[in-house]
């Protein structure tokens, strides 16, 4: 729920407009029409919204070049803006200036299954290349919930993790190449198409997570995987959440070859059946979803790993095998974020969804401690997360009306991230730094005496950036 936009981001006036004149007569497609401007003055984040003077629609890397040329030429801030999903408010146009969509580029150019790579524009979404993928037996296994928004520049520029990560790792362990246009407007390839590289510095893995401030991606070569056979999912309630992150420690520690262990709370718990049309069971509190890759048609792996959580006394367990199940069980955990969200709305509200990360081995007693915290600060927040690499999502509800409403969640999401900190952890495990998580950014590179590296990242963006034009005052401030 984007709230009140800031009308006083137009700080460029006539000389935006200048600008904007100047990128049309290059033959690059601009629109300044008020419900373009609105559309992308926000992304799925609760901050603020900035409109920006004119949305640049380029059609192939050659147009990006000129509009950054001439941005550059004229110390124009850009801001490139791909599904528009983050949750961190790194699309948002901070600074007003020209926002650059990349709707327009969003083909696949390559399936190369002999080599193992896909290669695609930067506006194909990750849902899109799958489907594609499938045709080969094969899939791209970054795994965001927002599949169907996150496209594959935003991906990258974010360092998405999501369900799929605790057997195949984030986006960073995709990526071979990008071509990548730099603030001068000359283009750049960070890698290449081979599936091993060791030439010097990794660039490939520095604009991944780099969050739109080092250059723009305007294509990139995918690492892709052969799909497993995978064997049901495993879902077990439990009342204890002490016992659930133990179960989580216990498959661990046994090597199962976990694909997806998901946590909910009691909350996120009650949602996840609505969309089931299920009752929950009376004294479950929390809920973990498991699935095993496996190519056993007896399911021996799934069936011990079924045994296994089964001594950390759930209060019940399914195994579900058909199909047409297992696919409502995954829409069900990917649309959870977007329902509660939903159903906020509805009652006036909204929510506020955390993104911290500890060691597995530390989960139970961060677990236990961030319940602490919630119910200390009296709170209404619903708990999930992808459990089995450590990575919990707090979803704050707050009311817009309330002035105080976002300090409050905040500061309680603050504390969150201070108690992944505490627990050799990190504030941000996926969802990236934006603007949102600036503050804790620092704390994060204090506790770990390394304030240095704030110094080193600003001195990189230099490199790439000199006149600092790019997604301007994300990830921390010049
Ligand atoms: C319902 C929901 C569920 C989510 N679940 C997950 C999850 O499970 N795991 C997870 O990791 N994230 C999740 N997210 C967060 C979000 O979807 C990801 O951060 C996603 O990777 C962003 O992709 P996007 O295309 O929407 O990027 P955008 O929001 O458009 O942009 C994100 C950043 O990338 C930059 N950018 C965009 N395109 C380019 C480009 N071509 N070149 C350079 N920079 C670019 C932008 O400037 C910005 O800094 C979720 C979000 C929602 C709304």
């Amino acid at each position: 729920m984007p709230g009140k936009i800031n009308t006083n981001s137009n700080v460029y006036g006539k000389a935006g407009k200048r600008i904007a004149e100047m990128l049309k007569e290059a033959g690059i497609e601009i629109s300044d029409q008020g419900k373009t401007l609105v559309s992308f003055s926000h992304d799925k984040s609760y901050i603020m919204p900035v409109k920006p003077i004119a949305v640049a629609f380029p059609k192939n890397k050659g147009q990006v070049a000129t509009i950054l040329r001439i941005c550059n030429k004229n110390r124009m801030k850009v801001t490139a803006v791909g599904g528009g999903s983050s949750l961190t408010g790194s699309s948002i146009p901070l600074s007003g200036g020209i926002a650059i969509s990349m709707e327009r580029m969003n083909r696949i150019i390559e399936i190369n299954i002999e080599d193992g790579f896909a290669r695609a524009e930067p506006n194909v979404t990750i849902e899109e290349l799958n489907k594609k993928l499938e045709r080969y037996g094969y899939f791209y296994p970054p795994d965001p919930a927002s599949a169907h928004m996150a496209t594959i520049g935003g991906s990258i520029s974010t360092n998405a993790g999501g369900l799929k990560a605790l057997m195949y790792g984030s986006t960073k362990h995709w990526v071979l190449d990008t071509e990548l246009v730099l603030a001068s407007g000359e283009i750049i390839r960070t890698g290449s198409s081979t599936l091993k590289m060791s030439r010097g510095y990794d660039l490939t893995a520095l604009v991944c997570g780099s969050e739109g401030t080092l250059g723009i991606v305007t294509q990139a070569t995918l690492k892709i995987a052969k799909k497993p056979e995978s064997s049901g999912i495993t879902i077990s309630y439990f009342n204890s959440i002490k016992d659930l992150a133990e179960a989580v420690g216990d498959l661990k520690k046994h090597g199962m070859p976990l694909i997806m262990a998901e946590f909910m709370d009691r909350a996120s718990l009650l949602e996840f059946m609505h969309a089931r049309r299920k009752m929950a069971p009376k004294n479950a509190n929390y809920v973990l979803l498991t699935s095993v890759s496996s190519t056993d048609k007896n399911d021996a792996i799934a069936k011990s790993c079924v045994k296994a959580i089964r001594k950390h006394k759930p209060v019940k367990q399914e195994y579900i095998r058909k199909d047409n199940e297992i696919k409502r069980i995954y829409s069900a955990r990917r649309e959870l974020h977007e329902k509660m969200v939903e159903e906020a709305h509805m009652e006036g509200k909204d929510i506020i969804i955390g993104d911290v990360i500890v060691p597995p081995s530390r989960l139970a007693p961060a677990l236990l401690e961030i319940e602490r915290e919630i119910k200390h600060s009296g709170q209404r927040v619903a708990l999930f997360g992808h459990i089995g690499d450590g990575n919990i999502h707090s979803n704050v509800y707050f009311t817009p009306i309330d002035k105080n409403g976002i300090r409050k969640v905040m500061k309680l999401q603050e504390s969150i991230g201070r108690i992944a900190l505490k627990n050799n952890g990190s504030v941000s495990a996926e969802h990236g730094i934006g603007l949102e998580k600036k503050g804790l950014l620092i704390e994060e590179l204090r506790s770990k005496d390394s304030e240095r590296i704030l110094g080193i990242m600003k001195e990189i963006k230099k490199a790439f950036d000199p006149n600092g034009i790019l997604n301007p005052g994300k990830i921390f401030n010049l």
